[in-house]
């Protein structure tokens, strides 16, 4: 599939087969998602696009062709990739976050993609996955994007144990793959979203208590009910919505302080944006786009980081529906 100019009709077109870089495969498709981030890059909200583009990113298949230098993989086997690939050798893939790199190969981003019958992949030994026997391509084709995603926010930043309990904002691809890894982790899932459909699957999938936000007027305070009062729902400006919101506490929240700034209204789910009522968390990591945290202290404003940080790092997705611009993220 082929476009060359954004928000054009895609076609159909034979073009010439990808060949491997030294360090890189060719990987023959045998199955490929479709992703809120393939509507944006094909919008023309991507800058990493250079027309004409193959776009896809969600894959998984067989590899069919490796280039010199790639040790750990060969023609024949089945395996899937992170939609982000790092380098391997920059500061931010050897401190843990290749989603990051400055050298990252984007399959149907950076490069073309996986709607197609072959996918030319970079960086192989450092970010292809074999994939067991007993898992079909088409469910390995959602790990890398909705899947990765949710497991590094919520197993890896927000460190989710057995028994606790999580609320998931959102039940698109990414919210559906937070609420399957926290039920795994033995925790104890809330969808929450405006349809009812996607709730009952949520149900089947993982959730133990489902919310329709569009027919509950207090979703801080549902919450707050379904977990007798476990949960503390803090409301952070600009947060992605499909990003999971939990701080957790053993005991109840206290009560309001009689004439106090939080006096007459739920302590934690203000839905007021004035002066007087800034978002504050009590320093916790909230996991952003693609797993990358950000450190909030008590008190700090949630927006105001998260602008600051997106400027900072001008390949951290600010422009893919990071923090710092309330869009879509992948796999919603
Ligand atoms: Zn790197
Ligand atoms: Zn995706």
């Amino acid at each position: 599939m082929y476009y060359d100019a954004f928000e054009k009709t895609p076609e159909i077109r034979v073009l010439p087969d990808p060949s491997p870089t030294e360090n890189g495969v060719v990987i023959k498709v045998e199955a490929t998602g479709l992703c809120r981030s393939d509507w944006h890059g094909w919008m023309g909200h991507d800058p990493d696009i250079r027309l004409p583009h193959v776009p896809g990113h969600e894959l998984a298949g067989t590899i069919a062709a490796a280039g010199r230098a790639v040790m750990r993989y060969k023609v024949g086997d089945r395996v899937t990739v992170p939609f982000v690939s790092g380098c391997g050798r920059c500061g931010e893939c050897r401190s843990g976050n290749q989603q990051v790199c400055e050298a990252q190969f984007q399959p149907g981003f950076t490069h073309w993609g996986s709607f197609a019958e072959y996918v030319a992949i970079d960086f192989a030994d450092q970010n292809l996955v074999h994939l067991p026997e007993s898992m079909d391509f088409a469910t390995a084709a959602s790990l890398g994007c909705r899947f990765a995603t949710s497991f590094r926010a919520v197993a890896d930043q927000a460190r989710v144990k057995g028994g606790e309990w999580v609320a998931v904002h959102g039940c698109g691809g990414v919210g559906l793959s937070a609420i399957m890894i926290a039920a795994a982790l033995g925790a104890h899932p809330i969808a929450i979203d405006i349809s009812a459909e996607k709730l009952a699957f949520a149900q089947q999938v993982g959730a133990v208590a489902a919310i329709n936000a569009r027919e509950t007027d207090d979703v801080a305070a549902a919450v707050k009910e379904i977990t007798q009062r476990r949960a503390c729902v803090d409301r952070c400006a600009r947060l992605p919505r499909h990003l999971l919101q939990f701080n957790q506490e053993s005991a109840p929240p206290r009560p309001p302080r009689p004439g106090g700034p939080d006096a007459g209204r739920t302590r934690h789910a203000s839905n007021s944006d004035g002066p007087g009522d800034r978002p504050r968390t009590r320093n916790l990591w909230l996991p952003r786009h693609a797993g990358l945290a950000l450190r909030c202290h008590a008190g700090d404003d949630y927006g105001r980081q998260a602008r600051s940080h997106a400027s900072d790092r001008p390949r951290d997705f600010a422009g893919r529906g990071g923090a710092g611009t309330g869009g879509d993220g992948p796999g919603d």
